[in-house]
């Protein structure tokens, strides 16, 4: 999963940005009055959201542009309409159902962002070279960019610009939260790259322990990507990661691979101990719905039907 692409003559590569270590509130909106309003063209959708997201789970799913609650740094553009709409229901689909499931129905609504926002347009950063996928701003708000290119059944480009981030920070509040093992900001100390992760190739990151060119960034970046990375991943393509891995030799004794599986061991074992999750059911309850999903646009009609949107509009890519 090399992230970078080519555009306006320089290497782009695709980061995470600003995790913040802050507090959680445990409720920023009233459930009891409706928030939305009936006499907009909106209004079926926004029943929806206020429905699914904040009645549920006390989230706010925001679609609309909001200067102030943009980055004014970059030149942003709305999500449209029909993509808001895909995304709300493919986000309940692949991310609250799974932990709704796996592992409790109150979990997002206890832990989960308060915040979700969504802009149309990517988020570039040229003096970096970088493209910011997402941001999550204090474990309260996560910001997702680039909806309006959004491909509903193409999994590997939903997780790459969606689910991918969306489990990313997710696993940044769970451990902001409860800490993970010390131990582990030790196992690649002094091959993190703060500033020049984006100038090593995936086979090198790989080669000297870290699962994406992003984790190598600095070690709760590294924590993070080992979860998210896992569970969003086929197998073939984690396992071909971890042959990419091997091929790297870190120390006498162990490979990119040692290195990251013994990563992987840790957030497994943390996760099951502080969070009483285990990543194997949470990983197999993604595959599932990744699988049902994947090239089928019947099950996405279905999906977005049983949503409420099943018109052309909505379901048309
Ligand atoms: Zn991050």
């Amino acid at each position: 999963m090399k992230k970078s692409l080519i555009l306006l003559g320089s290497l782009f590569v695709l980061a995470l940005s600003s995790c913040q270590e802050e507090a959680l509130e445990p409720k920023l909106f009233d459930t009891k009055a409706p928030s939305y309003d009936s006499t907009l063209a909106t209004a079926p959708f926004d029943k929806y959201l206020y429905d699914t997201y904040v009645k549920e789970y006390n989230v706010s799913f925001l679609y609309r542009m909001n200067d102030v609650g943009s980055n004014l740094s970059y030149n942003l553009v709305p999500a449209k309409y029909e993509k808001s709409v895909q995304l709300a229901v493919l986000t309940k689909y692949l991310w609250f159902d799974v932990y709704k499931t796996v592992v409790a129905p109150d979990f997002l609504k206890k832990y989960g962002p308060r915040i979700l926002y969504i802009v149309g347009s990517p988020a570039y950063n040229p003096e970096q070279g970088t493209e910011t996928l997402g941001t999550a701003e204090g474990g309260i708000k996560v910001t997702l960019y680039k909806v309006n290119s959004m491909q509903p059944t193409n999994i590997a480009h939903l997780n790459e610009f969606f689910f991918h981030t969306m489990h990313h920070e997710f696993a940044h509040i769970l451990h902001q939260t409860k800490s993970y093992p010390k131990e582990y900001d030790a196992i690649s100390a002094g091959k993190y790259s703060p500033t020049g992760w984006q100038n090593r190739p995936l086979a090198e990151a790989n080669g000297l322990g870290f699962v994406t060119s992003y984790a190598g960034m600095e070690a709760r970046e590294d924590f993070v990507e080992v979860i998210s990375c896992y569970i969003t991943e086929t197998q073939a393509d984690w396992d071909a990661m971890l042959k990419r891995a091997d091929a790297g030799k870190v120390s006498d004794t162990e490979t990119g691979k040692d290195i990251i599986l013994r990563k992987f061991d840790m957030a497994k074992n943390w996760l099951a101990t502080a969070w009483n999750i285990d990543i194997e059911e949470l990983r197999t309850e993604v595959q599932n719905r990744q699988n049902q999903l994947r090239g089928d646009k019947d099950f996405f009609i279905q999906l977005m039907t049983e949503a409420g949107f099943g018109d052309d509009r909505f379901v048309n890519e």
